[in-house]
């Protein structure tokens, strides 16, 4: 697995700083240089002062943005360079409770917006980057903030930003049109056409009915919507209804995926009851599917191994684990899919698995 924390000597600061590695020249005041590598231990001059960052030599670091925290002996990774795959966690506060949440909700809350701004501001040119949590727009005041700042001295970068979508009101008009739509995703959960069921699976009474106004709003406001919902037992036989509810209700949305479980938090606690084996039986899948392809919805298949899915929907699943948390099976390292195909998450345990996949 690709290491997200790095090693390092704690250095004497009182506040989070946050620097950048270059192997040679620096490009802004927030860059540290490397002056001497050598058996995994690498020497970076920033300002006078030495740095000292622990990494085996196959790790290139180039470009790489880290947060560094007083006192500790590990930075956090918040740039990978030559990464698409680059995350900030924003809040790990949430307000509902998701059956399968692979990001289980915690009490407090560390602002980091300031040094995320930063970090932001010196990734690498037109770089995509995920915001999620927990829920981010609990602290939605401080993300607007945010994407302003970063969007007026880094208008090339885009954001993707996975919200529960409870809190958007028609106060949020103005910065959504400041801020326009093409710079930012909207990553939606909706897991059923009803309330009771979509209740039931995030945890939370009045969910669906928000998220309905949620909705409606963001698409006056022209908003880019992703709607994402993670396929399970609970609401397998209610995905070709809530393929009917997109298109007559929501045919205002950029696109639907359809996104198969991750095994870790709550989705590893409640993996038997949560996870449809998809490999053994697709019809059901195939059939909202079919439905919003006829009807113009754009849909994808996110985190399905591609031997589990039937031929002609693969094209429909693209590679969406991100890098730092994919694997393969051993029966993958013959296999002619797997250039293109996603593999399985880090935390995957195939004994409660796929039972038809390694065949391609
Ligand atoms: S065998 Fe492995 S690489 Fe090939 S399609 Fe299946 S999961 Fe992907």
């Amino acid at each position: 697995m690709i290491e997200l924390r790095l090693i390092v000597d704690p250095l004497p600061i009182t506040e989070p700083m946050v620097l950048r590695l270059q192997d040679e020249q620096a490009q802004s005041e927030h860059d540290a240089i490397l002056i001497h590598k050598e058996d995994g231990r690498r020497e970076y001059d920033y300002n006078g002062f030495s740095l000292v960052v622990h990494a085996p030599e196959t790790i290139d670091l180039q470009g790489d943005v880290l947060l560094f925290l007083p006192g500790r002996k590990t930075a956090h990774r918040l740039i990978r360079a030559n990464s698409p795959h680059n995350t900030f966690l924003l809040t790990e506060q949430c307000d509902q409770l998701c059956v399968m949440c692979s990001q289980p909700p915690k009490k407090n809350h560390n602002d980091f917006f300031d040094q995320f701004a930063l970090a932001a501001t010196l990734a690498p040119a037109g770089a995509y980057i995920g915001l999620s949590g927990g829920e981010p727009l609990l602290h939605k005041g401080r993300l607007f903030e945010f994407l302003s700042v970063v969007a007026s001295s880094r208008p090339d970068l885009r954001f993707h930003i996975l919200t529960n979508g409870q809190h958007f009101s028609t106060d949020d008009e103005s910065f959504l049109t400041n801020i326009g739509s093409e710079r930012i995703l909207w990553g939606i959960p909706l897991y059923a056409p009803e309330r009771e069921l979509h209740d039931l699976i995030v945890g939370k009474s009045g969910a669906f009915e928000r998220l309905q106004q949620s909705l409606a709003f963001l698409a006056r406001s022209g908003a880019a919507i992703e709607l994402r919902t993670v396929v399970m037992k609970q609401n397998w036989a209610a995905l070709p209804a809530l393929s009917d509810y997109l298109a007559t209700r929501l045919p205002f949305i950029r696109n639907w995926a359809l996104m198969q479980l991750e095994s870790i938090g709550y989705g590893r606690m409640n993996w038997d009851k949560c996870f449809q084996d998809t490999s053994v039986d697709f019809d059901t899948l195939a059939t909202a599917l079919n439905r919003s392809i006829a009807r113009g919805i754009d849909v994808s298949l996110f985190n399905f191994p591609l031997c589990s899915v039937p031929e002609n929907y693969r094209h429909l699943a693209p590679s969406t684990i991100s890098d730092w948390k994919r694997k393969y099976l051993p029966q993958c390292s013959d296999c002619g899919l797997r250039a293109t195909c996603g593999g399985f998450f880090e935390w995957y345990s195939h004994e409660k698995g796929f039972m038809r996949v390694g065949t391609s």
